[in-house]
Parts: C-alpha cells; structure tokens; sequence
C-alpha cells in the first residue's frame, strides 16, 4: 500500500470545517473567561497542529472542563441546544477551534516546516510524519523523517529485531543502550514512545542509530537465555556473582548519588512518580542503612542477591523492620526490566504502608509536564505478531468525542510515562 508512512512531502493534518454555529454560541461566551483563551493558547503553543486533539490522552475539551466550576457546566449543558445530541466535549472542542480562529489565538500556531532528516539527509515537511511518529520523538523536535522512523519502529526487521547479529555485537548493543538511556533497558524497550519522545534529539539520534541494530527476542534467547541474563553478561546489571561494568557510581536526575544503573533506575523511577525518597537512611538499629526511604517505606535494592553474605545481611534488615514495624520493599534486579510491574509494586507498597498513594492525583499534578497513567492510550505497536503499516494506520481513528484514540482495540491499561515526553 502507498503508504502515509512511507512519504515526506504531503501534509497529514488537513483542518475539516467547523460549523459556523458554534464560533458564537452564547451559552458558551457567557462563562468564557481570559483563562480559557489563555489555555488555548497554551495547547496551541505546545502541541501546535495537534493542539484541539487527544495529546497526552487529554483534549481540549478535558482543560476546558477543569478550570470550569461543575455547576457552570451543568447549567450550561442544560441549556444550550448544541449540547442536544452531543457530547459535551465534543461541543467544547469545536467551539474552542471556531474560538481559535476567530479570536486570533492562532497566531501563536508555529506551522510545520520542511526540515532536512539528521538520519537521512533528506527534505520533508514536518506534519507529514503520522502521529504514532510524532509520539516517539515529540513534536517539538521532528528532525526525523517518516520513512527513517517506520524502518526504525514499524517494518518487519525493527520490529522483531535482527535474528544474525553476533554475540559481541549484541553485547554492545546491550552497554549502548543503557549508556545512553542512563537507567536499565526494560526488556521492551522502544515498543512504547515515551521510551524516545523523553529523549533529547542528540539522545535520539544515538539511540535510533542503536536501535537499528536491535537484536530479536529469539536472538537474545539463543545467546544469553534471556534479556535480564543478556544485561548481566553485558556488565549492565549486576547479580550476586558478577561485577558490573557499567555505572559503579552514577548521579540520579535529583542529584542523589547512586551504586549503580539498577540503584539510579529505581531512583529516577520514584522522581518521575513524584514520591518524595531519600538515601541511605539509617535503620533504627544495627547501624545499617537503606537505599532509600520513601514516606513511610524502606527499599531496599537487591543487586548482588544470590551473594551468601549480602543475602544474610539482607535477612538481617528483614528482622529488624519486622520487629519495628517498618515496611520494606525489595528489589531485585530482574524487577527493572519489566517496569510497568515494578512501578504496580511501588505504588502497592506505599498504599499498604499505610500512607495512601493516589496514582491520580500524581497525574494531576504532572498535568502539562508528565502524565502518568495513561489509561486509554496502550501502545500496541508492542505486539509480536505481525505489527505493520495496516495496524498502524488503523491506529489513527478518532472517536465521536474529538478525541484521538492510538489504539482503539487495546485493551485498557496504566500506562507509565517514566520520564516526560518532550511535547
Ligand atoms: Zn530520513
């Protein structure tokens, strides 16, 4: 299929027309503040061509609708014939892009523009990369052309990976990445976009040129036995009998120093939650201290468990939490390549803990910088089985609300965005 996937010089986004019903509806002026206009103008900045559509799993219609007191919305609704019929969301988006036009906010629109790919050295406009696209790298940053990023992302060989590379080779493929990446590579890396749209465009650039190189499932399990085994071997992670190569000592995004790519990996995880944690915090007796302490939890990273004299000392801290009454969570490095699990594991230790944790509220407060769960949106570019231009392409369906669903047959599922994209 002539694919929009395969093209750098047609413009994806064309605008439908609003119904001219909308641009002055008066039920919706009457409540209409500058604070609207001003979060227009926001999206507008942020998100450019895509800025009235489901970015980050929120519309326009979801801003509008928070900084607007219920009882104003419920009145509304109730009055004004445009909501017969409609959803309101639906309503709000098209007068917000009628209000776009006609107030002038659109100025603020910075267009696409033709860029030259960093990787192929070839001229493209920058909406003509489709949005699955435009997700992996942040729309601020497209220097990156469709072609060049679905045979990183979306052909056959990408996707399920290289199957001849060698085992030296994979080796490095492995140190790469996590030198790079600057935490533990999960096993699925680069199947979700906010694994690369967090990136930097130089971090792109050489995480896209590693990606290319990608080793497949099967190869992993050939050379190595697994992914965790793989970074074990490669001297990424650490296990009770093997030194590590990579990052005996290594600064986390909050300047906290760590022992290690795993202990750093848990560190950055629990910053880009939010959850407040320090280092090294003194046990109440025995004068151990623990990797980190968060609210009322103890965590404790277990990176060279299957050591017997690190696994007696760990008993030991076991002990004494449970004689104090103090929660510990233990991680193993096996827990760091499957991050969704891990961070369920988190967040189910510090509710147990007694402190409740709300996952939402986590999500308000990243609103417009990071969102962290993402609900509706599940990447399912992930799935082994066959994931091609057709999927892809499917993947772009937009629902009655206005707003854009990826993926409309996944199933639901938190989503983590471990580190903010760069929208
Ligand atoms: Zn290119």
């Amino acid at each position: 299929m002539a694919s929009k996937y395969r093209q750098r010089d047609e413009s994806l986004y064309t605008e439908e027309p609003i119904d001219e019903k909308y641009s002055n509806d008066p039920h919706i002026l009457s409540w209409w503040t500058d604070t609207h206009d001003l979060i227009l103008i926001t999206r507008i900045k942020r998100y450019r061509w895509l800025w009235h559509k489901g970015v980050a799993d929120r519309g326009v219609s979801d801003d509008i609708l928070d900084i607007t007191p219920e009882a104003t919305i419920t009145h509304w609704r109730d009055i004004d014939p445009l909501c017969r019929g409609r959803t309101i969301k639906k309503v709000l988006t098209d007068f917000a892009r009628s209000r776009a036009r006609d107030a002038g906010l659109l100025s603020h629109l910075r267009p696409a523009e033709w860029k030259t790919c960093k990787l192929c050295g070839e001229p493209f406009i920058e909406d003509s990369l489709p949005l699955p696209l435009i997700r992996r790298i942040g729309i601020n940053q497209i220097v990156f052309c469709g072609p060049c990023l679905t045979d990183i992302f979306f052909n056959d060989v990408s996707v399920r990976g290289t199957q001849d590379i060698a085992h030296d080779d994979a080796l490095s493929y492995m140190r790469e990445l996590a030198s790079i990446l600057g935490y533990v590579p999960p096993r699925d890396f680069g199947t979700t976009p906010e694994d690369t749209a967090s990136l930097t465009t130089e971090q792109q650039l050489a995480i896209f040129e590693v990606l290319q190189r990608r080793p497949s499932i099967q190869r992993v399990r050939e050379l190595f036995g697994s992914w965790f085994q793989a970074l074990v071997d490669a001297g990424v992670l650490e296990d009770g009998t093997q030194q590590m190569v990579l990052g005996t000592k290594c600064l986390a995004k909050d300047g906290h120093v760590c022992l290690s790519l795993g202990e750093k990996t848990i560190d950055d995880l629990l910053s880009s939650l939010g959850i407040t944690h320090n280092k090294e915090v003194l046990y109440p007796e025995g004068n151990y201290r623990a990797d980190f302490v968060a609210r009322d939890l103890f965590i404790e990273y277990l990176g060279l468990a299957g050591n017997p004299d690190y696994d007696a000392k760990t008993k030991l801290k076991q002990r004494v939490c449970k004689k104090h009454g103090i929660k510990l969570l233990l991680i193993y490095p096996k827990d760091l390549i499957a991050r969704d699990k891990l961070v369920d594991k988190m967040i189910d230790a510090l509710i147990d803990g007694g402190e409740a944790y709300e996952p939402t509220q986590a999500r308000t407060r990243a609103h417009g910088q990071l969102s962290l769960f993402d609900g509706l949106e599940r990447d399912s570019d992930s799935s082994t089985d066959g994931t091609t231009d057709d999927n892809v392409s499917h993947a772009l369906d937009y629902d009655v609300n206005g707003q854009l669903y990826l993926f409309p047959d996944a199933p639901i599922s938190r989503q983590l965005l471990l580190f903010p994209p760069r929208w």
